[in-house]
Parts: C-alpha cells; structure tokens; sequence
C-alpha cells in the first residue's frame, strides 16, 4: 500500500478504535466510516440524540477513498443537468444542483463548529481551457450553467492567467461552489465529533453480511431496525452487491512544499482547486502547507470489480500525473515529488449517484458518486438522516433519493466494457495534443 500526502500530514497516526466485542442492538447500524457512514451518524444524532446508532468499520475511520482524494469539496455533479432535466424534470434538476452548491457551504459550516481543523478554502474552482477546442467546450458549460441559472464565471486569457499561472491558458471557467480542503483532517475530525456525540466506532471489523435486520461481522451481530450500506467502492465486496458499482481507481501525485517564487508565477492565491478540460478527468489543489497535489483517473479497471491495495499504485498512470503537472507548471523543473497513491471509487451502472431506504426491509444505502463524493457524502448523510427519522424534507424530495441504478453486466463484458472506454478517452486526448488548436 502507498501512503498518502494526507497520511503524512494529518497529524500524526490515528489511535486505533476497538474492534466489536460481541453482539450489539442499536437503532442503526451504519457499515462503513467514510464521509458518508460518518455524516449520516453525525445527522442522526442531531435530529434525535436519543437514538442509538454504531458504525462497523472493516479498516480505520477514513481508510477508504474519504481519506485519500483530491480533497475538491464542491457542488459538481456526475450527471449533467440536461440529462437531469431529461430523467426527472427542469425543477428537480435545478433543486439538486442547488442543494449541492449549498452543501459546500455547510462542510464549511459543520467543520468550523465541530472545531474539525481540514485546511478548509472556499476559493472556487477553475476549468482551465489550454487548446481552442477546450476554449470552445468551456464555453459551451457556461452557456449551459446560465441557462439553468447557475453562475460559471468566464474568464478570458489574462484574467485566467492572473489567477492561475499554467502554460498556454486561453482562458477558463471559475465556479465559485468550491472548497480545498484536507480529505482525512475531515474524515479524523469527522469521527472524533461523532464518537463525542455517542457514536461508537469499531474498527478492523469488516461486515461479512447485510441483511434486514443486522450486519453479521466475525466479531459479533449489530442487530438494528435499519443497517445502512456506506461501503461505496468497497461495496462489490459484499455478498449480493457485487455488480451495484463498478471500483474505479482515481489516482495522485504531490510535490514537496513549493518556494513562494513558484506561487508568484503559479497564482491560485485563494487555493482555487485546478482541472484542465480535457476528457480524462484530472484535479489539482494547492494545499494548505504549499505543495500542488494532482491527480486524474486512467488506471485500469480490474477484472471481477477487484479491490486490492497493491492497485493503488500505477507507476506509469503516476509518472503521466507528474509529467502533466511539469507541463502546466514547468517552473516544477526541478522539484521534488513526495507522495504517490490512489484508491477506489463507485460508478452505478447510469453514473447516476442515489441515496435510498427501503421501508421493508430497513436496508439504506447512498453512493455512486463517481469521483464527486466530497460534499455530495455530506448532502446523502442529511437526507439518510431525514429519511431513518421519518422526516420529510426538501431534501427527500431530491431526484436521486431512492433512486435505483441497473446492475452492471456481468465478467467479462465488464470488464471489456470498461477498459475499452477508458482507452479511448485516453487515445481521444493524445489526438486533440497532436492536432494543431484540438
Ligand atoms: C484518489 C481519489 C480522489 C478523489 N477526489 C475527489 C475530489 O477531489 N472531490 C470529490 O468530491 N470526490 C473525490 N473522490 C471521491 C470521494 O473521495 C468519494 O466519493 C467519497 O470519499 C466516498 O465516501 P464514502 O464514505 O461513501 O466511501 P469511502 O470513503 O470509500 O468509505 C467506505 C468505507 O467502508 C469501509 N468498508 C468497505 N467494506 C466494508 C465492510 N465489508 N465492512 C465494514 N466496512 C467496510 C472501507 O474501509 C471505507 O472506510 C476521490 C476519490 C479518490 C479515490
């Protein structure tokens, strides 16, 4: 396993939590201690202090993608809103992406009152546009954001240029519905405020079995009304999920702190997270201790949804990672690349994100995030929350609440499925490098 930029700077190894002891009864049993195990704890105990819920953790708190990413706290959505529209009307696309936006304001929130100390920075984020192609598709997402009344800020070259410093920006979008922040100081400090508000954690107790009723572990029986599913990633791992999401692993690079020179040409004064628009998704942060961490998907799909941690590591799909980087900021010639890691994320089978209970059996589950998990965790544990307490909210009413993903097919299409896509998003971005403006 590699260990994390955020590893290294959380402050020190966490102290390990008990394991389970024996049997247990509680209200809710949330399996996992991720954001979204975490989140909906926190949300349960402050709609109703009285109820009794536990978490089952197969690691450590934060062990699992919360504690690894590219720490962008942010309103994106996986899906766009035309397909929103399209799937479930204008009104409740335009709720949704509303609700997101706000989302990355009560991270903010919530951290600031909990004192959980995650080097939060709420300085939006940019789409930098470096090709006339990219110029023209950054275009078309502001045209888009206005048309459902959304602000995406259109900056042209200088300006974009003034606020990031990389080669050959033609201009940019600025979203202002984003944060930088430290992924695992949140995912720790998240666990220590829900363990104060009397929510016990037991670590190194992976759950073998979900079903009505209880969550059967090695360890002993968490037996509750309602279990909640909030294993994401890990999630084909359980017996009967295995095709709900597909693991696909997201990974990064960080560089050691970088001299205040670099940040005079580099800008990103208010810790504006960075992509650039090509296809394969990348994102940067510059971190609150001055280093640029960035990282970007493209490591391989693995056969049978196989999570391991020697996947975390890709030294080609890393060396991309930091030869990318030099070229958006060549005055890195030179520096030095501390940290390289990955982990899984999960894809439903529509890239549509849900958050669900299902009333008869007391079975709740939220992901599917894609790689957009950061604040939408947040939103999903609010609405478990209202759904578990019987409360119906303007959250609950969200178009991904109970929503249901079909399946993924099974191996081998899967897996042919999805590397072959992934190979062509890679070979479409080698072709527009190669085309003069593409
Ligand atoms: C490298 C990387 C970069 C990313 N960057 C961003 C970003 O910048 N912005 C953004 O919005 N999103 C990003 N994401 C996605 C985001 O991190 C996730 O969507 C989010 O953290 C999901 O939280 P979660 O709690 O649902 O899942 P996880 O954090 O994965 O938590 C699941 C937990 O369940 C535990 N578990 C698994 N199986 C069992 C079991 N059987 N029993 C008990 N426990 C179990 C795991 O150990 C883990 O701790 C990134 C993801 C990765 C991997």
């Amino acid at each position: 396993m590699t260990v994390s930029l955020w590893r290294d700077t959380a402050g020190g190894a966490a102290s390990p939590r008990p394991r389970l002891s024996g049997d247990l009864d509680v209200d809710v049993a949330i399996v996992g201690a991720g954001y979204t195990g975490l989140w909906t704890a926190y949300y349960l105990r402050r709609a109703d202090p009285g109820l009794r819920v536990a978490v089952v953790e197969a690691e450590q708190a934060g062990f699992g993608a919360s504690g690894r990413n590219g720490g962008w706290c942010s309103g994106l959505l996986p899906v766009s809103l035309p397909k929103l529209e399209q799937r479930h009307g204008r009104g409740a696309a335009i709720a949704f992406q509303q609700a997101m936006n706000d989302t990355v304001d009560e991270v903010g929130r919530v951290a600031a009152a909990e004192g959980v100390d995650c080097d939060f920075a709420k300085g939006g984020s940019l789409g930098l546009a470096r090709s006339s192609r990219q110029w023209q598709h950054a275009r078309a997402e502001a045209a888009q954001a206005a048309a459902y009344g959304f602000e995406l800020e259109l900056l042209g070259a200088a300006e974009a240029r003034a606020r990031c410093g990389a080669t050959d920006v033609h201009g940019a979008t600025w979203n202002p519905h984003c944060a930088a922040l430290h992924p695992l100081k949140l995912a720790r400090g998240l666990a220590r405020t829900v363990e104060r508000a009397g929510v016990p954690i037991f670590e190194k107790t992976p759950a073998l079995q979900l079903a009505p009723g209880r969550v059967r572990t090695a360890y002993g029986e968490v037996r509750a009304p309602v279990v909640v599913r909030a294993t994401e990633g890990y999630t084909p791992g359980l017996p009967g999920a295995r095709r709900a999401v597909v693991p696909v692993y997201s990974l990064m690079v960080a560089t050691e702190p970088l001299p205040e020179q670099f940040w005079e040409r580099a800008g990103l004064a208010e810790r504006e997270t960075f992509t650039d628009l090509r296809r394969l998704v990348v994102y940067g942060q510059r971190t609150a201790d001055g280093r640029l961490a960035f990282g970007g998907r493209g490591a391989p799909y693995h056969f049978g949804s196989a999570v391991r941690p020697s996947y975390d590591s890709v030294p080609r799909v890393h060396e991309a990672l930091r030869r990318t980087l030099r070229e958006l900021f060549p005055a890195l010639d030179g520096a030095g690349f501390t940290h390289s890691w990955g982990g899984p994320l999960g894809i439903a089978r529509d890239w549509h994100p849900s958050v669900g209970l299902d009333r008869a059996t007391g079975l709740a589950w939220a992901g599917g995030y894609v790689g957009d998990g950061v604040a939408a965790t947040n939103l999903a544990g609010r609405t478990l929350a209202d759904l578990i307490t019987g409360h119906e909210t303007e959250r609950t009413g969200l178009p991904w609440v109970n929503h249901r993903s079909p399946s993924w097919e099974p191996e081998p299409l899967r897996w042919l499925g999805i590397n072959t896509a992934l190979r062509g998003v890679v070979a479409l971005d080698a072709l527009s490098r190669l085309r003069p403006g593409g």
